[in-house]
């Protein structure tokens, strides 16, 4: 566990508790520091204070789950009123303890939060063979791993999600290219390409298809469906 935590008496509490359960703890006393722990470290859940020096818990939360990390995280909320509560559960919270609390009700929280796993994590997005988890960044093809771009990856998960809908030229440049200055008019044509250099042409049959007039969309064939099913 990781726990983030200035409150020294608090934080040594927590530790000395979860040390006598069996637990594994590592303590940061500091948002940045603690931000930092929680990427780079493999934890099964977080203890995250909301009031903390350098990076509050709310700002750390929303950072982690947007660099897609989805450890399990209880947040401990200091403030009276529900606003904090509802806030911590916004920003990717998995759960929250209001101070002060009792050792026994986070620990029973805490082995609840890692029972239930990562929730919040992303289903793997699959079109036949074709498989994509948002959690790693890892596509795959037949059970080969595909290097993609940044951009090519934004463009295959657009199709992905619209689950063998046709979507757009527009609807993809919007979404992987949003605000940027004045893409190139064929952006989206010369990203479809390099795709299916990637994704069809070492393989069969293509999956990417274009709708005239329309767009792109995704179609599994029958066997890599059959297959994917049954393995
Ligand atoms: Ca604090």
């Amino acid at each position: 566990m990781l726990v983030v935590e200035d409150e020294e008496r608090l934080s040594r509490i927590v530790e000395e508790g979860l040390a006598a359960d069996g637990i594994d703890v590592d303590i940061e006393h500091d948002g940045r520091a603690g931000l930092w722990r929680a990427i780079e470290g493999r934890y099964d859940a977080i203890v995250l204070d909301v009031m903390l020096p350098g990076r509050n818990g709310y700002e750390i939360c929303r950072e982690l789950r947007t660099a897609e990390i989805w450890t399990p995280i209880l947040m401990l909320t200091a403030k009276d009123g529900e606003f904090d509560e509802a806030e911590a559960l916004d920003t990717g919270a998995d759960d929250f303890l209001r101070k002060p609390f009792s050792f026994v009700v986070l620990s029973a929280r805490l082995r609840a939060l890692v029972r239930r796993g990562s929730p919040a994590g992303p289903t793997v997005l699959s079109c036949g063979s074709l498989r994509l988890d948002p959690a790693t960044s890892i596509v795959t093809r037949d059970d080969v791993e595909i290097e993609l771009t940044r951009r090519e990856y934004a463009v295959l998960e657009t199709l992905l999600r619209a689950g063998g809908a046709a979507v757009s030229r527009q609807d993809i440049l919007d979404t992987v290219w949003g605000m940027d200055d004045e893409p190139a008019s064929n952006v989206v044509e010369v990203y479809v390409r390099y795709l299916r250099q990637k994704i069809d042409e070492p393989f069969d049959p293509p999956i990417i298809t274009t709708v005239r007039g329309v767009g792109y969309r995704l179609v599994a064939d029958d066997t890599a469906v059959a297959r994917s099913e049954s393995a």
